[in-house]
């Protein structure tokens, strides 16, 4: 097994899950299980200046052999997402024949269920035991990275400019970069490598916002509610059928934004309910904002009082907004992709990256792919040929500037 994928298995299999509910940052603290042994390798490879600080980021700087006018970052989250993380026990798949992949007893990877699977025929997979998540999202990100600074470290006569590096933890709970020290790390533009299939550049996210609605009912006994009751469930149903049913997740692809119920509770006296809202256009999402907002005022009028609020907030912008000032980076990547044989293209992500909130914190930051698929959950896989890309597309960005 050659090295790279040791180093990725041997990640994945440490628990890093966060936790939305946690106040701490960190989220959980065995995430400094992983930033531990990881500053420690670095270490090992000479990078003296490596170190995990009190939130469990951890920053790097590997200097270089030769110069270059730019200082170029490359960034990972270490964290895994909302489903079981312990007890990740990695199984390599060679020479994939295409067929159905057992993972155990009750579960199974099908050509059927995951069409994708034909697209890796003869090539090497790693796969769950069904119990858990890989966690490919994000540690195939790491694995590349810290390769790469192996691969320098046992050839020293291959030039190459410093550049830093940057483990993150709390992706998955939208705090990635909550503590991330942009200044400090002082890099003119970075990558994270934090995407699916190795042929996709993204430069390109939602626009995002959460709107919370509460309801407010006036609960009587039924027997005499006429004219006085103001059930609140039936209010928040009629508000959710006001907006566009067709923009929603399940019917929208592509640009297409959508408005996404979360969750609804309700009785008579009270519904909330949680939306996420998401476009690529910032003008459309806050028409989006302002339907919501007209909606409820049309019920407030009809009762004549406020029984219906919103309340919105920001989660992340569009970073193509500021990346399309700087084609360069995206350009760069693209261009390496090619010259490694893989036809490179651009995709705008229907989510959010860490790369979108670094853009606006000053640090134009497009996201790439890893050979991870199907992430958060027991289907989750990793095409080794594509981690082997990732690793190589790093080193050919930094042959080039
Ligand atoms: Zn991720």
């Amino acid at each position: 097994m050659n090295r790279l994928i040791e180093r990725f298995i041997a990640y994945c299999k440490i628990d890093t899950q966060s936790d939305e509910k946690s106040l701490t940052s960190p989220s959980t603290m065995k995430q400094f299980d992983l930033a531990r042994l990881l500053v420690d390798q670095l270490h090992d490879l000479g990078i003296d200046n490596a170190y995990v600080d009190d939130h469990c980021y951890v920053y790097a700087t590997i200097e270089g052999t030769r110069p270059s006018s730019k200082m170029v970052g490359f960034i990972a989250h270490m964290d895994t997402a909302d489903f079981n993380g312990h007890g990740v026990s990695p199984r390599l798949i060679t020479n994939y024949d295409g067929g159905s992949i057992i993972l155990n007893d009750e579960y199974s990877l099908t050509p059927e269920e995951f069409p994708n699977l034909a697209d890796h025929i003869g090539k090497d997979l790693i796969v769950t035991d069904g119990t858990t998540l890989l966690g490919a999202d994000d540690k195939a990100g790491i694995a590349a990275i810290m390769e790469t600074i192996a691969y320098y470290h046992d050839h020293p006569e291959i030039a190459h400019p410093t550049f830093k590096i940057a483990f993150t933890p709390d992706e998955e709970v939208g705090r990635g970069t909550a503590y991330f020290d942009v200044e400090k790390f002082g890099c003119d533009f970075a990558y994270t490598l934090d995407g699916g299939e190795i042929w996709e550049v993204c430069d390109e996210t939602f626009n995002a916002a959460s709107v919370e609605v509460t309801v407010h009912g006036f609960s009587i006994h039924p027997g005499s509610a006429k004219d006085k009751m103001i059930n609140a469930s039936n209010i928040a149903i009629d508000f959710v059928n006001m907006l566009d049913p067709v923009k929603r997740p399940e019917h929208t692809s592509g640009y297409e934004g959508f408005y996404h119920l979360l969750s609804f509770n309700g009785d008579v006296e009270k519904a909330s309910l949680s939306f996420i809202i998401r476009d690529h256009d910032e003008d459309k999402l806050e028409k989006m904002i302002q339907m919501m907002q007209k909606g409820a005022d049309y019920i407030n009028l009809l009762h004549d009082k406020k029984i219906i609020e919103l309340k919105v907030d920001y989660q992340y912008k569009n970073m193509r907004k500021i990346l399309k000032d700087h084609p360069y980076i995206t350009k760069l990547a693209m261009d390496c992709l090619q010259e490694l044989g893989v036809e490179a293209k651009k995709i705008p992500t229907r989510g959010g990256t860490d790369g979108a909130n670094l853009t606006f914190m000053g640090l134009p930051c497009p996201n790439l792919g890893t050979g991870g698929y199907n992430y958060h959950g027991r289907y989750e896989y990793l095409v080794v040929q594509e981690l082997m890309i990732a690793q190589q597309l790093i080193v050919k960005i930094l042959e080039k500037i």
